[in-house]
């Protein structure tokens, strides 16, 4: 068994599902199980509709209803009574919200729901009309029961008995089924979401819940790539990379796989492949436990743009302790997550998401320390071999060099697959650029920096 997950602009209209449809069946033999998102922009559309409702009384679902209808219609399907009754619950849902005037997490998740369901009972029903035994299903009537922590949810521990037992029939009974990503349900019955792009967590929960022999993620780029593409036009895809680099990546700005993804695959050591559906030829990005043989000292330069660093210096006297405590502390009061922190005896610095209001954090932190927060920073992240961190520093500091960019904060990720700086927000894409030619251009990714040529005899670089 494996399991295929298309996203969103895999399944954007009719043409693309034709293409799934045709990916499908050359790997029939191999008992597929495939996870959808919602097609196109529809998650993006139906979250403005419900804001439309909610802001300015206006309930509109043409665009949506529109776009489904005509893939069904270009499909050649006949109507289906299932999506014209889900496009009317819909538009009663958006009517309540216009109405009432409130849109809270919870029914925002229900609404978004609609993208993924509709998407695989349209799906389901081509695949159907192709002589494929395909069933469209809601993930929770195939075991995924979630927290009720909606936006965010978290699958329960007991999802990892139920997927299975949901799936395996199925597919012992010669049934594809085509589960809705994204979405789970609460023990209260409630429609859950599992954050954005969550439907490649959907995917690899059900390949680690079901033991199955890979999870295909099919995307419209051609892998991980060493570098946003739209930083660096050079960026190529990366042949292998350990589920801790892959989650890292997503973490610090790769916007290639959820976050979160990774989890599943990593307890059962299930091998994740990314996949081009534009590009099917392309060998794509294989996710694994670990590698035997390390060669290359980078495996790809991220960065993340619009972080704001905190420097805070102890008022207090050299030696006291318990000062992280309070700073950390201080951080959890206000619901404060950190992504970055470098240390001395007396100061901390700390970057964050910008979005974050820190006045109150501010005024509390002053009581012990001086604080200066900066904004307009950027984390440029090199995730790589840390077992070569010397050289990869050195090279990453002189390139800064060269191109006069003050490195202003530097962090080892205990990972032990990621190195972080801070540089200027402003300045963060020309890093990128320069690290990318640095340690991916043929001509530089063989030299090493001087005094750091030793390598073991007979290794390739
Ligand atoms: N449709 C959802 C989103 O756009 C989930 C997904 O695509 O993975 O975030
Ligand atoms: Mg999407």
């Amino acid at each position: 068994m494996i399991v295929m997950k298309f996203g969103g602009s895999s399944v954007a209209d009719a043409e693309r599902l034709r293409h799934v449809a045709s990916i499908v069946k050359t790997q029939l033999e191999r008992k597929p199980v495939l996870v959808l998102s919602a097609m196109g922009d529809t998650t993006d559309h139906l979250l403005e509709a419900g804001d439309e409702a909610f802001r300015n009384g206006k309930v509109s679902v043409d665009h949506i209803e529109k776009h489904h209808l005509t893939v069904i219609k270009n499909l050649k399907l006949p109507a289906q009574k299932d999506i014209k009754s889900m496009l009317e619950e819909l538009r009663s849902l958006l009517s309540g919200i216009s109405l009432i005037k409130e849109l809270t997490p919870r029914t925002r998740d229900y609404l978004v729901s609609f993208g993924e369901r509709l998407s695989v009972r349209i799906a389901a029903a081509y695949f159907a009309s192709q002589g494929i035994n395909a069933k469209a299903f809601d993930a929770w009537e195939l075991g995924f029961i979630s927290d009720s922590n909606f936006g965010s949810a978290e699958l329960i521990k007991e999802s990892w008995e139920l997927i299975p037992a949901k799936i395996l029939p199925l597919i012992k009974a010669g049934v594809l089924p085509v589960v809705t990503g994204f979405i789970a349900r609460d023990a209260q019955g409630n429609i859950t979401t599992l954050g954005r792009g969550g439907s490649d967590l959907s995917a690899t929960m059900i390949a680690a819940a079901c033991k199955a022999e890979e999870a295909q993620v099919w995307k419209d780029v051609d892998g991980i790539l060493t570098a946003d593409p739209r930083i660096v036009k050079k960026a190529k895809p990366v042949e292998t990379v350990t589920y801790e680099e892959a989650a890292e990546m997503a973490y610090f700005g790769a916007q290639v796989l959820h976050p979160r993804a990774m989890q599943p695959c990593m307890k059962t050591g299930t091998t994740v492949l990314v996949k081009n559906s534009y590009n099917i030829e392309a060998p794509g990005t294989r996710i694994i436990p670990s590698f035997e043989k390390r060669s290359v000292p980078v495996r790809a330069i991220t960065s993340r743009r619009n972080v704001t660093l905190v420097d805070i210096v102890s008022t207090r006297m050299l030696g006291q302790y318990g000062f992280l405590a309070e700073v950390f502390s201080t951080f959890a009061r206000y619901n404060i997550s950190v992504d970055m922190v470098a240390t001395s005896e007396v100061s901390i610095s700390i970057t964050l998401d910008a979005a974050y209001d820190l006045a109150g954090l501010k005024k509390d932190l002053a009581r012990i320390a001086s604080v200066d927060i900066k904004t307009g920073k950027a984390i440029v992240t090199i995730i790589g071999n840390v077992r070569r961190s010397s050289e990869i520093l050195a090279r990453a500091f002189r390139t800064c060099q060269l191109i006069g960019v003050p490195v202003q904060m530097i962090s080892q990720g205990a990972s032990k697959v990621n190195i972080s700086f801070i540089v200027d927000d402003s300045e963060a894409a020309e890093v990128v650029q320069a690290l990318h030619l640095d340690f991916f251009d043929t001509l530089n990714a063989d030299k090493k920096v001087v005094g750091q040529s030793r390598r073991a005899p007979g290794s390739k670089s």
